[in-house]
């Protein structure tokens, strides 16, 4: 746990000096809690990015099976590398491809959401149907860095304006879901927990 401890602290260095958006430590808390309080036996994470959060969660349930997808190969690489230095390699899958392209048929009791921030319901609607029954979909940075309550004309670059608006419609798409139950909680740079009904 002390070699843990380490790796970790140099993951958050890494992160921060290539400006890498892995989860903030209050949302990590928030995420590694959920796994500690519900148990899943698997979990899918959609972008891996240098493991650190896939990591985390391993380390706090010891039972967790975690597969994870990342496109980006110098991250997926980095990946690799933490996870091995974790020895969480029997633990942690990783896939390296774009997870649009990627066809799972085993289901999944928490599926993470951290990827492409304009691609979160494609990503929900794609990886739905490997949910298990009583499984959770968490959702990240549904705040994007506070861009999320700004009002539009607020926000003055036009590519975040159009993100902005995807991450709305993608909220609507929760708030408004028959199937799913959605809390929306004010951690870390926003995180949305759906359950299915
Ligand atoms: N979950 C990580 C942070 C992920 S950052 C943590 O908290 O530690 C988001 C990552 O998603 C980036 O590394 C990016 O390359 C990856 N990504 C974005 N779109 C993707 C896609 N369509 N498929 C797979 N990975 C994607
Ligand atoms: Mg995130």
């Amino acid at each position: 746990m002390v070699e843990n401890y380490s790796l970790i602290k140099e993951m958050k260095e890494y992160a921060e000096e290539n400006k890498i958006p892995i989860m903030l430590d209050d949302g990590i808390n928030f995420l590694t809690n959920l796994v500690i309080k519900h148990q899943p036996q698997n979990i899918l994470e959609i972008g891996t990015a240098i493991g650190y959060s896939a990591i985390l969660m391993a380390l706090n349930d010891k039972n967790v099976k975690i597969t994870s997808i990342e496109r980006d190969h110098e991250r997926y690489l980095e990946a690799v590398k933490n996870i091995k230095k974790a020895k969480l390699e029997d633990r942690i899958t990783l896939i390296y491809n774009d997870a649009l392209q990627v066809e799972l048929d085993n289901k999944f009791d928490l599926i993470f959401i951290d990827a492409a921030k304009g691609k979160d319901l494609a990503f929900f609607e794609k990886f739905a149907k490997n949910l298990s029954d009583d499984g959770l979909i968490v959702t990240d940075n549904i705040n994007f860095h506070g861009y999320v309550l700004m009002k539009e004309d607020e926000i003055k670059s036009k590519n975040l304006r159009s993100l902005v608006k995807k991450i709305k419609i993608y909220m609507d798409f929760l708030k408004n879901n028959k199937d799913f139950t959605t809390t929306f909680y004010d951690v870390g740079d926003g995180v949305a927990v759906s359950k299915r009904n």
